[in-house]
């Protein structure tokens, strides 16, 4: 029986992470360190996505490519990073899959029920929100987070407060999202003055560039913006939703959905859920813990 770890991955990850981090030691090697073994001899009974991995050889997860701390596709190194990345990795780990047979695919917001239904990835980690709405096409492990809507807005900007000072100005979020949803549901400002991508970035480009007034989605997303401009961006503070994280998967596959939470849950109990949220996420956000893990 032959074990490997995914020690380097996680190790690299965080190295990449510290590197521009502001309590980064590069070269150190500094943070805790996760040793998530390579299951070997796994079978995942009755489940048509885990049979498919194992014909292939290799998984393919889709994620968010733009989202610091969470799921960044690195610039120099063509790279996925961040905590979701990290999640999908442990995961892939406890299916058999080593780091090196895990194809990462972007898919934006818009696009992920689709993905899932069409079998064009096997499950999707990124910032995914567990909704009623969605588990009509979809399913979902976890929750193994726990984020909440909140605003980005420029630095200097302090005629926004909060979400019931939005009226007259421009708010931006993506398309296909709980976030943009949400303002259209509660009228925090008029139809007209949303404005609507594909991606967060795009929208972070235009509060920049003051073409739009604020940015709306998780927190978690809105501070690893904030984090890499903080001269400039600021993120309000004060959520005004629950969006628990799931992860994506086809939806009929209950048997992937329970292995999934079992490994979920078990890297929850021995403290990999706690390194792998303090190497990524946590060095810039306070402590976390996950909320628990909803079986259905
Ligand atoms: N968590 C929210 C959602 O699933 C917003 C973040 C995102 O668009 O990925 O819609």
């Amino acid at each position: 029986m032959r074990v490997r770890t995914l020690t380097v991955g996680l190790l690299v990850g965080g190295l990449a992470l510290s590197a521009c981090g502001k309590e980064g030691t590069p070269g150190g090697g500094g943070g805790p360190s996760t040793t998530a073994a390579v299951e070997a001899n796994v079978d995942v009974a009755g489940s048509p996505t885990f049979a498919k991995m194992k014909s292939r050889g290799g998984v393919i997860v889709g994620a968010k490519e733009d989202q610091p701390g969470l799921g960044l596709k690195s610039a120099t190194t063509g790279k996925y990073e961040g905590f979701d990345i990290e999640i999908a990795k442990l995961v892939a780990a406890k299916l058999g899959f080593a780091a090196d047979k895990i194809t990462f695919k972007t898919i934006p917001s818009a696009g992920r029920e689709q993905a899932l239904v069409n079998g064009d990835v096997d499950y999707y980690v990124g910032t995914y929100t567990i909704n009623d709405n969605r588990k009509k096409q979809v399913s979902f492990a976890g929750p193994y987070f726990q984020a909440g809507q909140d605003l980005l807005v420029r630095k200097d900007d302090s005629s926004i407060t909060g979400k019931d000072t939005l009226k007259g100005k421009k708010v931006c979020s993506v398309t296909g999202s709980t976030p943009i949803q949400r303002v259209r549901d509660q009228k925090l400002t008029e139809a007209s003055n949303i404005v609507e991508f594909q991606n967060y970035s795009q929208c972070v480009d235009k509060l920049l560039n003051k073409e739009v007034d604020a940015v709306t989605t998780d927190d978690a997303i809105l501070k690893g913006y904030a984090a890499q401009d903080p001269d400039k961006l600021k993120v309000i503070g004060q959520t005004f939703s629950k969006e628990p994280y799931g992860i994506g998967l086809p939806k009929d596959d209950k048997a992937l959905r329970d292995k999934v939470n079992d490994i979920l849950q078990k890297a929850e109990d021995d403290g990999t859920w706690k390194s792998v949220y303090d190497g990524t996420l946590g060095k810039s956000g306070s402590a976390a813990t996950p909320p628990p893990i909803d079986r259905y």
